[in-house]
């Protein structure tokens, strides 16, 4: 084995070969994989090779897509076969909303250039006879999805990168990884050592132990899952290759396997494996086979395509394979770690291991993924996911896997976990809660504690009439909300503004005012949006999306400079109330010895103040377009804070008002939110931040970029649309039609309350940026007409905030 290499990868399953292979394809010669055993010594020698190009987040189905196309590139690179077996694919609905969910699955296909069909029970059944027709409602036809060989997939990819000049040395353990006080690593195996300038972990079933060598503990966690090969069956005998299958309600899917079927499933009770170390002996090995476990979604699936039953259990595999607590895969660098990179969590390796490999090279390589793959960052998680944590939500992701997720759904597991002061004050209130990074928040207030639960649909529920008398309190009297699930990070130190500068799109406020600002990464794309408060000379708050947490702190490490300033995320230490609508001034004037009127409090403000008792930050700022007010508090004032407000506004017609309904006046006002308006794809000038990027102040990261779009107008617009919707509005990645073509997708949608009116945002080309007719949504199959708005359709001067 070379003593040294520019990168190591660790693991010799179809993870790590993919990302070798792509590293060479990048340019990079000098990498070497280790491998424990054999290649595919973990999951992947046992996986049923299915693969398939839908994912619920569009991006991940991006990748999806360019992973099934890639095999056919290393089959001609490498001569090896991946036995690719492209049979179409049908998903079964058993039920109306299945069907609706089918449908709203098929429109976001569309915009994905993804060629995807609903069909009737009778043409499914011509497409998949073994099944018997009683049991379906309707279906949807995928001609791209297919199944592979593991083996020959691995092989081609190692094979390929071999061709390319990467090394692979196989019967090596990595057993410790060191790290140099220059940023590389000795990787020490049982073999020798190796000194890399990056480790790339792709451990796939060790990948935690891996992990646990740096001092990380990843959130993922190995299920057993068991899959059976039915005997021969006379039934396929001189028929062309069966479909895929996918039974939503039995929690199956199926395919051929030979001269008879491969039928797996997803069973409620999954159980995890080596729930906290993974034994390193553990080899090509199967785990003993529970057909009890499973035999609820065998009697389903034995019901629904009779045939299977007749045939009898040839074979059954139950192996283990990992995920993180959102089934997506973990890819990307660990914050606080220099040059050491993960791809792991990888639960469909045969879909997703091309895409991975692609992201993961091009971040080493050119410092950037080049695509959004946010919903595959290993930086979406915090500090929250612990064992047990992820023990339950991997569990529950499991069970889940073939279960619709209805969009005002909040699901069960781990909760609650992490709360704030005020937690039961607001549950006494009869507060319907979210989890959001583990966190309990308020989505909306019931009449009475019966009423506080969401009847779950596609469609307007239970919540809407409660939720648009929360904006009308908004609108006409003042109301409270908790906004401590915001990021927060205290920023400090003689450079903190000079750095801040370089580091965000707009300049830096003065002392006492606030700025909103994107942040650029070095293509011009939007990486983050905040708002900065100025404290002091020296001293910024900075809030924005807390789920990005770790994300912004891994790109503010990056660019530290070696002294001068100090960023602390500080997100749970100050936790805050916001108070808006046109009685807040009043409201907040009783409570504080500061003069609020316009002239000497004015909109955009920032300063310490008492309230009441309470210390803490006030800001002039409100994201519901109203007059409001944000107050932050160290944590232990904020219950004080609460009962202060809620005393003092009894005489103001203080309500309280919920997630929901913020969502819902934000959209009125077309403010975008990150991870739907804003993210890596978009340009802050086809966001509509142009009135935010400063491109007359000193350099920032991204500006030539930004200029560049600037000049050029940037190929997309963000859009505001009136939708003639009916009883279900848009949620987020619907198509949106112009004269009978899809030119784009909705990125957040709510019926707005003040205005009475559905609405939606999204991006639809720069060419159609002032077309106001001719739009359609589809929402749940169904095309409604949109009428684009020139600005918000909520105050659009934005006077009300202002006065
Ligand atoms: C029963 C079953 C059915 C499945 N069906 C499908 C399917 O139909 N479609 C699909 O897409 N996916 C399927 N999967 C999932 C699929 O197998 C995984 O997504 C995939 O194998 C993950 O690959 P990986 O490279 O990340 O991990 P692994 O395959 O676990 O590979 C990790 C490799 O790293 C090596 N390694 C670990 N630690 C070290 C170390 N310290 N030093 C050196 N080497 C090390 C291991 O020996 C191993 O070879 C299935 C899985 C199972 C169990």
């Amino acid at each position: 084995m070379k003593s040294h290499a520019k990168v190591v990868v660790i693991g010799g399953g179809v993870v790590g070969a993919s990302v070798l292979y792509h590293l060479t394809k990048a340019g990079w010669k000098d990498v070497l994989l280790i491998e424990r055993a054999e290649l595919t010594s973990g999951s992947t020698w046992h996986a049923a090779g299915g693969m398939h190009t839908v994912n619920g987040d569009p991006n991940v189905a991006k990748l999806q897509q360019y992973t099934i196309e890639l095999y056919k590139e290393i089959e001609r690179i490498s001569g090896q076969s991946c036995g690719v077996h492209i049979t179409g694919g049908i998903m079964l609905a058993g039920t109306r909303e299945r069907l609706d969910w089918l449908k709203m699955a098929k429109a976001r296909g569309r915009y994905l250039g993804m060629d995807l069909e609903i069909i009737s029970v009778d043409e499914a059944q011509k497409l998949f006879p073994l099944l018997d027709k009683k049991h379906f409602k309707g279906a949807m036809y995928d001609p791209i999805e297919g199944h592979v060989d593991p083996y020959g997939v691995t092989h081609a990819y190692a094979k390929s990168a071999q061709i390319g000049g990467a090394d692979i040395v196989r019967h090596t353990r990595v057993t410790d990884l060191k790290a140099r006080s220059d940023g590389t690593w000795d990787v020490i195996t049982d073999h020798g050592n190796v000194h890399a300038e990056h480790v790339v972990n792709a451990a796939g079933l060790w990948a935690r132990e891996v992990g646990r060598m740096v001092g990380i503990e990843l959130p993922i966690l190995a299920m057993e899952h068991q899959y059976l090969i039915t005997g021969d069956m006379p039934e396929l005998v001189g028929k062309k290759e069966q479909l895929h299958a996918i039974d939503f309600e039995g929690e199956i899917y199926i395919r051929q396997e030979r001269g008879g079927m491969l039928m797996g499933t997803y069973e409620r009770a999954g159980v995890p494996w080596s729930p906290v170390t993974t034994p390193w002996d553990f080899g090509q090995d199967l785990l003993p086979n529970d057909l009890e476990r499973i035999a609820p979604s065998l009697e389903v699936g034995f019901a629904h395509f009779p045939a299977l039953g007749a045939a009898g259990i040839k074979k059954v595999v139950n192996g283990p394979f990992t995920f993180a607590p959102d089934g997506n895969p973990l890819v990307g660098p660990i914050r606080g770690l220099k040059n050491f990179w993960v791809a792991c969590g990888v639960m469909a390796g045969f879909s997703q291991g091309g895409g991975v490999g692609l992201a993961l090279s091009r971040w080493m390589v050119d410092g950037d993924p080049g695509a959004d793959i946010w919903g595959m960052d290993v930086a979406r998680y915090g500090d929250w996911t612990t064992l047990a944590y992820t023990n339950a939500k991997v569990r529950e992701n499991y069970s889940r896997r073939f279960s619709i997720r209805f969009p005002n759904e909040e699901l069960l597991a781990t909760r609650p976990l992490r709360t704030t002061p005020i937690y039961e004050k607001l549950l006494a209130e009869h507060a319907v809660f979210g989890d959001y990074c583990g966190l309990e928040h308020a989505l909306w207030f019931a009449p009475t504690a019966e009423e506080a639960s969401d009847q779950i649909s596609f469609r307007r529920s239970n919540a809407h009439p409660h939720v648009g008398a929360e904006c009308k309190a908004v609108q006409n009297a003042v109301g409270l909300l908790e906004i401590s699930n915001y990021g927060k990070f205290d920023i400090r130190g003689p450079a903190a503004v000079e750095w801040l500068s370089r580091m965000m799109a707009n300049r830096v406020p003065a002392v006492g005012r606030i700025a909103l600002t994107p942040m650029l990464n070095d293509r011009g794309k939007l990486i983050g949006d905040f708002t900065m408060c100025r404290v002091a000379a020296e001293h910024v708050f900075l809030v924005g999306t807390y789920a990005a947490e770790t994300y912004y702190m891994r790109w503010f490490e990056r660019h530290m400079p070696p002294a001068g300033v100090s960023v602390r995320p500080c997100a749970m230490e100050y936790v805050g109330l916001a108070i808006a609508g046109p009685h807040s001034r009043a409201l907040l004037q009783t409570l504080v010895r500061d003069d609020l009127s316009t002239a000497a409090f004015p909109f955009m403000s920032f300063r310490r103040m008492e309230i009441g008792m309470v210390p803490g930050y006030v800001g002039r700022v409100s994201f519901t377009g109203e007059l409001g007010y944000e107050i932050w508090v160290t944590t232990d004032y904020q219950r004080a804070l609460y009962e202060t407000l809620m005393r003092a506004g009894s005489d103001y017609g203080l309500k309280l008002f919920g997630g929901r309904a913020l969502n819902s006046m934000r959209i009125e006002k077309s403010f975008g939110s990150w991870a739907r308006e804003y993210r890596p794809i978009y340009g802050p000038f086809e966001a509509g931040l142009d009135r935010f990027v400063d491109l007359k102040k000193s350099e920032f990261i991204g500006r030539s970029a930004a200029a560049e779009e600037k000049d050029s107008g940037g190929a997309l617009r963000l859009a505001t649309f009136k939708v003639d919707a009916t009883d279900a509005d848009a949620i987020g990645d619907e198509p949106i039609w112009h004269d009978g073509k899809t030119v784009g997708w909705v990125t957040s949608g709510a019926f707005g309350h003040r205005v009475n009116h559905s609405l939606a945002l999204g991006y639809v080309p720069a060419a159609l940026a002032k077309a106001d007719s001719g739009f359609e949504i589809e929402i749940i199959g169904e095309r409604h007409k949109a009428h684009r708005l020139p600005g918000a359709a909520f105050n659009a001067s934005g006077e009300l905030m202002r006065i």
